[in-house]
C-alpha cells in the first residue's frame, strides 16, 4: 500500500549533478516511487563528459548503461547502442544521457544551469546537534543570471564528480610556483589536439605531465598530430622514477581497450618516438624568452610552448563543509571505502563491489556517490554500478519488472554484464548496488519501512562473495592482473 507522505517526506531527494551517476540515481528513485530533483550546474546534462567528449571510453556500452535508466529508456522506445562498442564522451551524452533526461518523468525533475554552492541542515550549523537529524537539508543554489535560491530536500545525493577540480602541476599537491601566473599556457585535462584545440598544439612544443589514462589519451592525440604537423614536439613528464607497472596489464587487462591504450603508449616510448622525463617533480614554472620552463627538484626541462596537466582530479569538499562528514584523510573518500580504493594499495583498481554501507556519512541522509565518492583515487568506473548490481538483494516492488515496474526492455538482457550466460535467475539481482543501497537507506529511514531484503541478505558484504561464486568476480576486479 502506498504510504501517505507528510511534512518532510514531501520534500524531494536532491541529487547534485546530472552526469551518468546522478541521472541513474534519479531513475532508481523514480522506480521506487521517490521524488528526485536533479540540480545540474551546466546548461546540459553530462556537462563534464562533454569537456572530454572527444575521448573514447575504454568501457564498452554494456558496462556504462545503468539498469533502471535502461528500463525507462526502453519504455520510451530507445534504441540501445551496440553492447560491445566503445562510446566517446560525447556519444555517451548524445545517445544515452540526453535521451534519458528527455523522458518526461525525468525531464521535469532536472534543473539545468543550477549550481549547488552549499549544502547544510536548515537552521543548523555543523556544531549544533539537538534535533539535527529532523531538519531538512538546505541547498544554496545559483541559477541563471546569478540568482540565488534555497532548495529544501529530505536527503541529498552528491553526484557532482571531480572533473571540475583538476589537481595542480606542483608535485606536492599545491600549485607550483608560477603555475597560476602561467595559467594561459596550461591545459588541465585532455585537450582535443586533433580537433578543437589543434591550432594550439600543431607545430609546437608541449609537455604532458601525469601518468594516468588521461595522460595516455593526451599523448596519443599529440603524437598523431605530430605525424600531420611538422615541428610538433612532445615531452612526457612523470613523477615516478621508472616506467615499471605504468602501462597496465596489456592483453591481460580486464578491459581490453584500456590494455591497448597502455600498450600503444609503451610502444611509442620503446620506439623512441616519445621522450620521457621520469622522476621529475614539478616545483616551479618559469616563463623565459624561449618558452615555459618546468623546474624540478634540482633539474629543469628544455622550454616548451604549452603544458598539459593530466595530473588527476580531487573532490570539491567545500560544498558540504557545514555537514558532518567522515572522509579518509588521504583518499578523501568515505572512510569505509578508502581501504578498497586507495591507489597506494590498489595499483590498477582491484576494488570489490560496495554499497551504501561504505558510502554512508555521520550526516544521516547525505551521500557522496559516483566519481566523487572515490575522492582522489583515479579508479572509479561506471562498472562499479553494474558490478555491485549483482548483490542488491531481493528486488523491490517497482524494480526489475516487479508489480509496479515497467516491463523489462527487450534489449535489456544484452546490457547486463555477462547476462548472456547468466539467465533469469541472476538477472533478478541486477540492481546497481550503490544506488540501490542509497535508495534503500533513504527509503527505510524516511518512510519507516523495514528493508526486509537487506535483512534477508544478512548485511551488505555478502553480495561481493556471491559475485565471485557466479564467476563474475572480474567485474569487481577490473584492474591489471
Ligand atoms: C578521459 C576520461 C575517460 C574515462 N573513461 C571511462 C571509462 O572508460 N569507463 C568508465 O566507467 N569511466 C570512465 N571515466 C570516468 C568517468 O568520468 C566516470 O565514470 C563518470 O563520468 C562518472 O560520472 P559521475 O556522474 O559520477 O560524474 P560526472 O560525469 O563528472 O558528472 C558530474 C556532474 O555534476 C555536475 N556538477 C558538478 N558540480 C556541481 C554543482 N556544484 N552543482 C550542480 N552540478 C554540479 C557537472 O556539471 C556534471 O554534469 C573516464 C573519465 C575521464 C576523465
Amino acid at each position: 500500500m502506498e504510504e501517505k507522505k507528510t511534512g518532510e517526506d514531501r520534500l524531494p531527494v536532491a541529487i547534485i549533478g546530472a552526469g551518468p551517476v546522478g541521472l541513474a540515481a534519479a531513475a532508481h528513485l523514480i522506480a521506487r516511487g521517490e521524488e528526485p530533483l536533479v540540480l545540474e550546474a551546466g546548461s546540459r546534462v553530462g556537462s563534464s563528459l562533454r569537456e572530454w567528449g572527444h575521448v573514447r571510453l575504454f568501457s564498452p556500452w554494456r558496462y556504462v548503461v545503468d539498469s533502471a535508466s535502461a528500463e525507462l529508456l526502453a519504455a520510451a522506445g530507445w534504441e540501445s547502442p551496440d553492447d560491445g562498442e566503445h562510446p566517446t564522451g560525447n556519444e555517451l551524452v548524445d545517445r544515452y544521457l540526453e535521451p534519458l533526461a528527455a523522458i518526461p518523468t525525468l525531464r521535469d525533475r532536472i534543473r539545468l544551469g543550477t549550481r549547488v554552492e552549499s549544502v547544510s541542515r536548515q537552521g543548523y550549523d555543523k556544531m549544533k546537534t539537538a534535533g539535527r537529524e529532523r531538519a531538512p537539508f538546505a541547498l544554496q543554489v545559483r541559477g541563471a543570471g546569478g540568482r540565488e535560491e534555497v532548495i529544501l530536500a529530505r536527503a541529498v545525493i552528491d553526484a557532482s564528480g571531480t572533473w571540475q577540480r583538476p589537481n595542480p602541476l606542483g608535485s606536492g599537491g599545491v600549485p607550483a610556483a608560477g603555475e597560476r601566473a602561467l595559467a594561459a599556457r596550461i591545459f588541465y585535462g585532455i585537450p582535443d589536439a586533433l580537433g578543437a584545440h589543434r591550432a594550439r598544439y600543431a607545430g609546437r612544443r608541449t609537455a604532458v605531465v601525469g601518468s594516468g589514462h588521461s595522460a595516455f589519451n593526451a599523448l596519443l592525440d599529440l603524437i598523431a598530430l605530430g605525424e600531420e604537423a611538422p615541428g610538433t614536439e612532445i615531452t612526457w613528464v612523470i613523477r615516478r622514477p621508472t616506467l615499471d607497472g605504468l602501462f597496465g596489464g596489456g592483453d591481460r587487462d580486464a578491459l581490453a581497450a584500456r590494455g591497448r591504450l597502455g600498450d600503444r603508449v609503451r610502444g611509442l616510448v620503446e620506439s623512441g618516438r616519445l621522450r620521457v622525463a621520469a622522476g621529475f617533480k614539478v616545483t616551479e614554472l618559469r616563463a623565459g624568452e624561449e618558452g615555459v620552463i618546468l623546474i624540478g627538484e634540482g633539474n629543469a626541462l628544455p622550454p616548451v610552448d604549452e603544458v598539459v596537466a593530466a595530473t588527476g582530479f580531487r573532490p570539491d569538499l567545500s560544498l558540504a563543509s557545514e555537514l558532518r562528514l567522515s572522509l579518509d584523510p588521504a583518499v578523501e573518500s568515505p572512510v569505509a571505502l578508502a581501504p578498497l580504493i586507495d591507489p597506494n594499495v590498489h595499483s590498477c583498481g582491484t576494488v570489490r563491489p560496495h554499497g551504501a554501507e561504505e558510502l554512508k556519512q555521520p550526516e544521516e541522509g547525505f551521500f557522496i556517490v559516483g566519481m566523487k565518492s572515490y575522492g582522489r583515487a583515479p579508479t572509479f568506473l561506471l562498472h562499479r554500478l553494474r558490478a555491485g548490481a549483482l548483490g542488491g538483494g531481493r528486488p523491490r516492488r517497482g524494480l526489475a519488472g516487479g508489480p509496479r515496474g515497467p516491463p523489462r526492455a527487450a534489449g535489456d538482457r544484452g546490457l547486463l554484464p555477462g547476462a548472456a550466460g547468466q539467465g533469469r535467475r541472476n538477472r533478478r539481482r541486477l540492481l546497481p548496488v550503490e544506488l540501490l543501497r542509497v535508495s534503500h537507506g533513504l527509503t527505510s529511514r524516511m518512510s519507516g519501512e523495514v528493508d526486509k531484503s537487506r535483512n534477508a541478505e544478512a548485511g551488505p558484504r555478502r553480495p561481493a562473495i556471491r559475485i565471485a561464486r557466479h564467476g563474475w568476480g572480474a567485474l569487481g576486479h577490473l584492474g591489471c592482473p
